[in-house]
């Protein structure tokens, strides 16, 4: 028997340290992947171990209906770090429960069905998330999906306005596309998704899966463009790998949020790396220097390989570099020959997501093997 879903890298991970993983063989990579975005602190951050460790020892797990220290304070920490007035918490086990449970929030506070998505963006693979999942390579076998999702063009806010209306539940959007290529829109756009759900009655569901805890130099990428959404979602590096996830909503979606639940919801030891995740980031102000290193690591992209790229673009550490030829075939040569791991996005896009305690050194590293492959 062997695993089917994922092709396998040649590359066996044993061990991971800070911004490193390391292989049978000991070689030491430099992780410029992050698992997806899923080490924000780092690898096994010690706190955050320890915090896990100490908690599998006293009680693995029980179920949501008994308060438990672990999971309360969780509950407490997203309310205070949440965008706005957010601070209900719904917990669930990976990103995509988290957007199932948004989109099921919102048609029950809202009593509608149309669900707004747009062109380019990715929710998730579960049958509801995946409805609003634009690429059809991931919707068409498992047709039919969770019917009423109506797409429009990202970054356009004239198709927003014209589709959202009186009939609409939600508006799900991330706030820089991260599976779709790493396609960032500017502020007024996301304000004016604010607008037209806030008068048409409709949740805004934002989407922070990847660019959420810090990624793009803030906590949230709400923060950075001053909006506040009816309901966020996170996942990811929320729980430093442990698997968890979050609908965080404000109070008129909690109030009628309709009759869910799940069994793993806010299990302690989750609940535990994930307080603790949040408390790291928080005390040592890893959002400021995502964006500080992420300002680095563009402009340096920008000045030393602005001639052999068609494009640069995202926000703090959250990177798309356009390459002219294939990027599976650099990712390969930034692998092997240079000891870098990183992401695609797409076809032709490099997608750079560190952990965010990278330094500049790390920075100059990849920039160094770009240049090398590249020239
Ligand atoms: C990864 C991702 C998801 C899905 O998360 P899973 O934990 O893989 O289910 C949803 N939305 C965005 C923006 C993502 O990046």
């Amino acid at each position: 028997m062997t695993g089917f879903v994922f092709s396998e890298k040649p590359i066996r991970i044993e061990r991971g340290e800070g911004v490193h993983l390391y292989d049978s063989a000991g070689t030491e990579y430099l992780d410029f992947g992050a698992s997806y975005a899923c080490t924000p602190v780092g690898h096994c951050h010690p706190e955050v171990v320890d915090a896990a460790t100490s908690q599998l020892e006293r009680l693995m797990y029980v179920q949501a209906s008994y308060p438990n220290d672990a999971r309360d304070a969780l509950y407490e920490t997203l309310a205070d770090c949440g965008p706005g007035d957010a601070d209900y918490v719904w917990l669930c086990n990976s990103g995509t429960e988290a957007n199932e449970a948004a989109l099921k929030f919102a048609r029950s506070a809202t009593g509608r069905q149309k669900i707004v998505a747009t062109t380019r963006g990715f929710h998730g693979r579960t049958m509801g998330a995946l409805a609003a999942t634009w690429k059809d390579k991931y919707k068409k076998p498992f047709e039919p999906l969770a019917g009423g999702v109506e797409f429009v063009e990202y970054g356009d806010p004239d198709a927003m306005r014209e589709a959202v209306d009186e009939e609409t539940a939600a508006v799900i959007i991330e706030p820089l596309q991260g599976e779709g290529g790493i396609n960032p829109v500017d502020t007024g756009y996301l304000q004016a998704v604010r607008v037209a759900t806030a008068t048409s009655g409709a949740a805004m569901v934002m989407d922070e899966i990847q660019t959420g805890l810090g990624r793009t130099g803030h906590m949230w990428a709400s923060d950075r463009h001053d909006v506040v959404p009816d309901i966020l979602t996170t996942a990811k590096g929320l729980g430093s790998g442990l698997p968890i996830g979050a609908t965080l909503c404000r109070e008129w979606i909690a109030e009628e949020s309709g009759d869910h639940g799940s069994t793993f919801s806010g299990g302690p030891v989750v609940s535990a790396a994930a307080g603790t995740t949040l408390e790291v980031l928080q005390r040592e102000g890893i959002p400021a220097h995502a964006a500080e290193m992420g300002d680095y690591l563009m402009g340096k992209v920008e000045s030393r390989l602005g001639d052999e790229v068609r494009d640069i673009r995202g926000h703090g550490l959250m990177i798309g570099i356009e390459v002219k030829r294939g990027a599976n075939r650099v990712l390969r040569d930034l692998a092997i020959e240079h000891d870098i791991l990183a992401l695609p996005a797409g076809r032709t896009v490099l997608r750079l997501l560190p952990p965010l305690v990278i330094e500049r050194e790390h920075a100059d590293r990849v920039v160094d093997a770009l240049e090398a492959i590249m020239r």
